[in-house]
């Protein structure tokens, strides 16, 4: 990729007159379109001024169900990188609109298709591959978005991708994707203790399940590193444990990080709306008494959940799982700022008695 600064200006007016076979003429920004916010969100913090981003689907949509507008197609076919989700959270709507923007650059198999699951460790990969009865997570669940901690793997495919797409700006991409991940284990973890050990020691520890161990386990000045611990891990604390219920299985990856346990889904499968018997099962569950929330977003359906607290008087909280999906998650970290308030108040506030 060749950087604005370094043209003259004869050679700028030839790229002007050169359309047809570089759609870059005059501008030499990288063209990213994100699948979904969340990615564009991470796309923007490592390509900063040196990629012009464009993102299909919006906080608020459901990312299994978005409509292939032609609209999107447009936006496609100039495009330099795709990135998406994968692990088939996109396939009712990827495929058509890449098939359609006949753009070969960002087409299955080319280096400007970018599938940021790569690497990530998937959870919940089904022993047989089936979409019977409408299960939408084939391969296992494609939300790992909703861990922070993943993010950091699909900040190196993101920012191996833009070195690849405009070398050039190699170190640029490299700096902030160190920045990025910096702050990132700042914000799970709190400043004072990613100083005193480092965020990718506490990243190992918390990915393999050993944090706690290590945090009880390890003195500083006589006391344990667990009295350092800040960030969303520190100010989750008191919801470790407690057990949620979720709409859809898209927790999975956050609970893991955050230690909610989630002991039931509104729906029976992924992608499956409740049955009336699944709903009395659910309420028999609920009516224990140990589960005080059930979590779940704006773009589902409300008529089972609303059933549900009013036979129960378990609280229903609407979260956002993308950048955009509420007006105060404007990029990822923000995201995690509000969604971690949210779960703690919802949480220590008192359950209504017997249903509503
Ligand atoms: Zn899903």
């Amino acid at each position: 990729m060749i950087s604005r600064r370094f043209l003259t200006p004869l050679v700028m007016a030839h790229l002007a007159l050169w359309p047809a076979t570089w759609s870059h003429a005059g501008d030499t920004r990288i063209k990213v379109v994100a699948s979904l916010p969340n990615l564009g969100s991470i796309a923007t913090a490592i390509g900063g001024d040196r990629i012009e981003l464009t993102t299909i689907a919006i906080g608020t949509q459901d990312a299994h169900f978005v409509d292939p507008k032609p609209s999107y197609m447009v936006k496609l076919r100039n495009a330099d990188l795709l990135l998406i989700n994968g692990l088939d959270l996109e396939i009712g709507w990827i495929p058509p609109l890449t098939q359609g923007a006949r753009n070969s650059r960002i087409l299955l198999g080319a280096p400007g298709y970018v599938d940021c699951s790569a690497g990530i460790p998937v959870l919940e990969i089904p022993s047989i591959l089936s979409r019977t009865e409408g299960d939408v997570h084939p391969y296992g669940n494609p939300h790992y978005m909703a861990d922070p901690l993943i993010a950091e793997t699909v900040v190196g495919t993101i920012t191996e991708a833009l070195r690849k797409a405009d070398p050039a700006s190699a170190s640029y991409y490299d700096d902030r994707r160190k920045a990025f991940v910096r702050q990132l284990h700042e914000a799970m973890f709190g400043k004072d203790l990613v100083a005193l050990v480092g965020g990718a020691k506490l990243a190992r520890e918390a990915t393999s399940g050993t944090l706690d161990a290590f945090l009880d386990g390890t003195n500083i000045g006589g006391a344990p590193l667990r009295t350092k611990l800040g960030g969303w891990v520190g100010k989750m604390q008191p919801a470790k444990g407690k057990p949620v219920v979720c709409y859809h299985k898209d927790y999975s990856y956050f609970a893991r990080s955050f230690g909610l346990d989630v002991v039931e889904y509104v729906e029976p499968k992924p992608g499956i709306q409740p049955s009336a018997k699944h709903l009395e099962d659910l309420t028999e569950r609920l009516k224990r008494g140990d589960v005080h929330l059930i979590i779940t977003r704006p773009y589902v359906e409300h008529r089972s959940t609303d059933w549900l607290a009013e036979r129960t008087g378990v609280k229903i909280l609407t979260l956002p799982l993308e950048v955009g999906g509420s007006p105060g998650a404007t990029d990822y970290f923000k995201l995690f700022d509000f969604v971690t308030d949210r779960i703690l108040s919802a949480l220590s506030e008192p359950a209504a008695a017997g249903g509503r």
